[in-house]
This record gives C-alpha cells, structure tokens and sequence, in this order.
C-alpha cells in the first residue's frame, strides 16, 4: 500500500471501533464488478458485498429508481401510509409465493423479526406454554450479530464477553436429520436454518437434508424459517436456495440483496397464517418499509421476475466450479463447495491462509474474503463477464500456484 491508502487506514484505525479485520484497499468509487481505490487502482470485486451486491456497482436501474424517489419522498415512518408499500409487500410476496412481509432494514432485524413471529406464533397458534418456545438452530450458523443472535452462536469470538444470553434455542449439528428430528419437542415453534452456510465457509448441506426437514417441521407442527439472506435472490442459480432441493419453507428471511446493495433493506415474508399474528405495537422498525427502501427492493423484485440473473448464476457458476475443481490438482487447495456463482476454497496450510491468499488477490488487483482461517470466499456479482471473472480466476490461479 502506498503512503495515501496507508494514511487513510491509519485515520480509520484512530477513530473507529476495530471490530473488522479489512484488506489494505481504500475504494473511491465502482461500477459493474470494478472497484477504484483512493489511488485510481482497479479490483475485480469477487466477494459483491457478502452478496448485497448481486446486481453489480452502480446498476443503473437501481440507481434510476433511488434518484426518483429521492426526489418524491424518502421516508415517511409507519405512522402514515406511503405510495410505494403495498406494491413492495405485494411484489415480494408474489416473488416468494407467500402471502404477507413484514420489512426491516438489515438482515439482523429481520432474523430477530423471524424469531418473535416464530414465538408469537407458537403462543397464538400451536398453543405453546407461555415462556416455553423453544427454537432449533444449527450449529456453525451465521444469523447475525444482535443479542439474541449471538446467543445461538457456536463461534466463541462472536459470543465471548456479550452476556448474558437469550434462552431458548437449542443447536443440532448442521446436515444432520437424526439429531433435528430428536431436538424436536411439542414446545419447539420453528427450525431456523441457512440453506446453504454462507460465513461457515459456503457449506452446502448433504442432498436430502433440506426436504427431510421440511417433512419433519410439517409432521411436527413447527415452523422451517429459511434464512436467505446471503442465499437468496438469484446468488445460486435460482431465486431461493431452497428451490434446488425443491424445499418450500413457511418463512423466508431476506435481506442483503433485497436492497440491491443501495439500501438496507430486509423482510420477513411468510403465509397469512404466520405473519398474521401481529397486532399494532407488537413489532416495528422507524425506517423498515420506507419509500426509497420499497422503491429500490420493487426494482430488485422486477429484475429478478425476469430470471435472467438465476440464469446468468447458474450459467457462470457452473463454469465458475468447473474452473476451481482443477484447482485441486496444485495439492494447494483441500476442498471447493458451494453452489451457482458462490464458493469456498479452502487453502493447504502448508500453502499459506485465507488472508494471505486474500492479501496476493489484493496486489493482482482481485478482492475476495478469508473465513475461519483457511477458507476465501467467492461471490462476483452476478452480472460479472465471463471474460472477467476468467481473469479473476487466472489470477487465482497464478496465487495458488495453480
Ligand atoms: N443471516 C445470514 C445468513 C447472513 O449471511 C447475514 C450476514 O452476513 C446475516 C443474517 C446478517 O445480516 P446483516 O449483516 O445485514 O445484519
């Protein structure tokens, strides 16, 4: 890094809070899957915002409709009506084959949303014992950071010195049906699960978990609460990961995407049966569903009704997995999973770490992510070229020693 990047590292090291780890770049502006730092270098950006970014930098439909609504009204709270809320409920429930949604803004307000509906509902509905819900989860998950979130976490750096914790949640071993089906009790009121594990390192279930689940929550009377926030929305291939296994949940959480990585937008969206049991005052959000959040996420759900963008995922990310399985046969890689344009590679630790392969990335001018140590994440945004995401993995190559 050159004396500017370090100079603005040093100022954001003084000043902020240094609860992230990021890569020595300073990005000044983007466009497509390009990012320019503060001295005019480019990156291919591969990790698109932790998928926020699917539709790319810049996309100038997204950026069309922020600008009219800007101009028109941006927010209004839910203490009035706006224009663009119905359409936004209305659309993105159709887009899910649900029924009702209930916005928020990140996807960690829409997880906790998730929760209290689940509990809600098992009071209401099931006819749970008051103070008795009880909600499965697995173990490496990754929900988000508030609370109550980390309190179901199995990651001690996420956990450790932020008690003390909510109760009520049991964790079973991930692609594990034996120990989902005996953590099932008459108290339990949802599964809460990752289709695809995105921060555990792109971990894609065993074939036949999901749809086991699915049959066990609908046997059991429990609610299966898909949280594809990072899976959903076109990253593998298809809307929803859930579809690959041909799995229908009662309830999606989405977020990241959702907001086309312009603004924070996330929903809990579900059947009338299960978001219907809110009553006014039980739940809410100053900025969730807010006019430019709705006029964004209406364009996110129209460009997705297209399926051009599952498409392109599904058409890149084959070759994207067909690239990276050759990458095995360097001895420098151990495993590569994942699905449509999303991957974890994990690295030989004889061969060096997530971060310092991340770092080689940096100076060939490719941005990825580590995770736990040995693992990059890839995740272009999906209107990436072929062309480019073929340099993208050259160079990948050329730091594998590939
Ligand atoms: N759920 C999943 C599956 C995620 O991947 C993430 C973020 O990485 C979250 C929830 C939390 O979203 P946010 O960072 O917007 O709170």
């Amino acid at each position: 890094a050159t004396e500017t990047t370090k100079a603005f590292i040093a100022s954001a090291d003084a000043h902020s809070a240094h609860n992230y780890h990021p890569l020595p770049v300073v990005v000044a502006t983007a466009d497509g899957a390009w990012m320019t730092d503060v001295e005019g270098r480019r990156y291919l950006d591969m990790l698109a915002g932790y998928s926020a970014l699917n539709f790319g930098h810049g996309n100038r439909r997204l950026i069309e409709a922020a600008k009219a609504q800007l101009e028109r009204v941006t927010l209004t709270s839910r203490a009035f009506h706006h224009d663009r809320f119905a359409d936004f409920c209305r659309e993105l429930a159709a887009l899910c084959g649900m029924e009702m949604v209930l916005p928020m803004n990140t996807g960690a307000e829409a997880v906790e949303t998730a929760v209290k509906t689940a509990r809600k509902w098992g009071y209401r509905v099931k006819g749970v014992p008051a103070e008795r819900a009880k909600i499965v989860v697995a173990g490496n998950n990754f929900h988000g950071r508030t609370t109550t979130l980390i309190s179901f976490s199995t990651d001690p750096e996420a956990r450790a010195d932020f008690g003390p914790y909510t109760p009520g949640f049991e964790i079973v071993p991930y692609g594990d049906l034996t120990a989902m089906r005996a953590a099932l009790t008459e108290n339990t009121v949802a599964v809460l699960l990752e289709p695809i594990q995105g921060e555990a390192g792109v971990l894609v279930p065993p074939p036949g978990y999901l749809p086991g689940v699915r049959e066990l929550t609908r046997e059991r009377n429990v609610l299966f609460v898909a949280d594809e926030i990072q899976s959903g929305l076109g990253r593998t291939g298809k809307t929803f990961a859930c579809e690959h296994e041909g799995v229908v949940p009662d309830v999606y959480v989405l977020g990241k995407a959702l907001g086309g990585g312009v603004v924070p937008v996330s929903a809990v969206v579900a059947g009338a049966d299960v978001l219907g049991v809110f009553r006014p005052g039980e739940h809410g959000s100053t900025f969730g569903g807010n006019p430019l959040a709705c006029a964004v996420a209406l364009e996110v759900i129209a460009m997705l009704r297209s399926g051009e963008y599952q498409r392109r995922a599904a058409e890149l990310g084959a070759h994207l997995h067909q690239e990276l399985g050759r990458l095995k046969d360097s001895g420098h890689v151990t495993q590569v999973r994942g699905r449509g344009l999303w991957a974890g590679v994990d690295i030989a630790p004889a061969y060096g770490t997530g971060r310092e392969i991340s770092e080689k990335l940096v100076d060939r001018g490719v941005l990825v992510k580590d995770t736990h140590g040995v693992t990059i994440r890839i995740a272009p945004p999906l209107v990436i070229s072929e062309e480019d995401l073929d340099w993208g993995l050259g160079r990948l190559r050329e730091v594998l020693g590939a």
